[in-house]
């Protein structure tokens, strides 16, 4: 069907509401974001989802909650001790700006959070997505959602033949959303969407027999379901490898770790010193440049100590890790990133990314092995 002829009959849409909420009451999974009418505690959920598995959310949600019970908590929580709560969920723009717009709540909405969508969208870290999850859920304000859950729906049962990640597709999948949206309940229309794409629609092999729409999908009656959506061609994922140095004391007790920027990506985490490998240069060589770079350091890289691969949302990097002593300087925050010397057993104060985490609990397990050490 192409952009243009998307419009339902008042017939279909009477049959895809009733059929979806049908559905959802009956097959929705158990989730602790969904025992609350709390905005605040809907909000949390819906940025700790983006970009994030459920089981996952699941596990971390609660911990915050209980650290954060209400947006003034989180207003008046320090950023670190937010990252810290955060650490291991990715993406950490989210957090900072999730603490930021906590306190924007705080300070212009006593508290509140704001139920228009002008207002809303005006937080930091809440775009279109968020803000119509967030007003339909907790308010139950007529804006429906359009992730990838809901656009891989759409465009298999109403067949749409552009590619869905177009402007002008996501447009038109956004306007059929708000079209099929049941008014008297919008946030369990855009939640039983969702949940349709999580467990029946799913990107490969779709479980059409158990799927309430299979009677209304275009796409299964012409047995094209895997057609859809239509996508351009996806592109190579880049790799890096990344030189790190893990520059120790003399006496072997501590070592150098720094802040990350506050913009751009992992922005506020900690990590150790490092960086990319340049054209023509040995990893040693690209460990010593980056520790020189970052800290204003001659460091004598001394042996490999691990080697480990790390996925991201657009690349990859395998990160090569040496245990380094100084030669000759003293630390200084050449980049503006702050630095601090601590102790193997002070690391889990600080919030790390993921691949930080994975040389740390090496770190930690080699301990016990005193010989590497020595
Ligand atoms: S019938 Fe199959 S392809 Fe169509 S919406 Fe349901 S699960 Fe997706």
């Amino acid at each position: 069907m192409s952009l243009d002829a998307l419009s339902p009959t008042d017939r279909q849409r009477d049959a895809f509401r009733t059929r979806l909420l049908d559905w959802y009451d009956q097959h929705k999974r158990s989730m602790p974001w969904r025992d609350t009418d709390d905005p605040y505690r809907i909000w949390v959920s819906e940025i700790m989802l983006q970009q994030t598995r459920v089981d996952t959310v699941r596990d971390y949600y609660p911990h915050f909650l209980e650290a954060f019970p209400t947006v003034e908590a989180l207003a008046a929580a320090d950023r670190d001790t937010v990252l810290k709560y955060w650490e291991g969920l990715g993406f950490y723009a989210r957090a900072r700006h999730l603490h930021e717009a906590a306190q924007t709540v705080v300070d212009e909405h006593d508290g509140t959070v704001p139920d228009t969508m002008d207002a809303i969208k005006e937080l930091k870290g809440i775009g279109p997505y968020t803000a119509a999850a967030v007003l339909s859920i907790a308010y139950q304000k007529p804006h429906a959602v359009l992730d990838g859950n809901v656009t891989r729906v759409l465009s298999r049962a109403f067949a749409v033949e552009e590619d869905a990640t177009s402007t002008a597709a996501q447009n038109a999948l956004r306007t059929l959303a708000n079209d099929l949206l049941a008014p008297d309940q919008p946030g369990d229309f855009n939640q039983a969407l969702m949940e349709l794409g999580a467990l029946a629609c799913t990107p490969s092999t779709p479980l059409c027999d158990r799927c309430p729409l299979q009677e209304v999908c275009q796409a299964h009656a012409a047995g094209t379901e895997e057609d859809y959506p239509i996508t351009p061609e996806s592109t190579p994922v880049p790799h890096h490898d990344i030189a790190v140095g893990l520059v120790f004391t003399d006496d072997g007790d501590r070592l150098l770790i720094q802040r990350r920027p506050d913009d751009g990506l992992l922005g506020g985490l900690w990590e150790f010193p490092g960086g990319k490998q340049e054209d023509g240069e040995s990893m040693e060589a690209a460990c010593a440049r980056e520790v020189k770079e970052e800290l204003g350091i001659d460091v004598a890289v001394e042996e490999p100590f691990y080697t480990l691969s790390h996925a991201y949302s657009h690349f990859k990097i395998t990160l090569h890790a040496f245990r380094c002593r100084i030669d000759e300087g003293t630390p200084e925050a050449r980049e503006g990133q702050p630095f601090q010397w601590v102790g193997l057993d002070e690391l889990d104060d600080y919030a790390f990314p993921r691949a930080n985490r994975r040389l740390i609990e090496e770190l930690e397990r080699r301990q016990t092995e005193p010989s590497l050490f020595d």
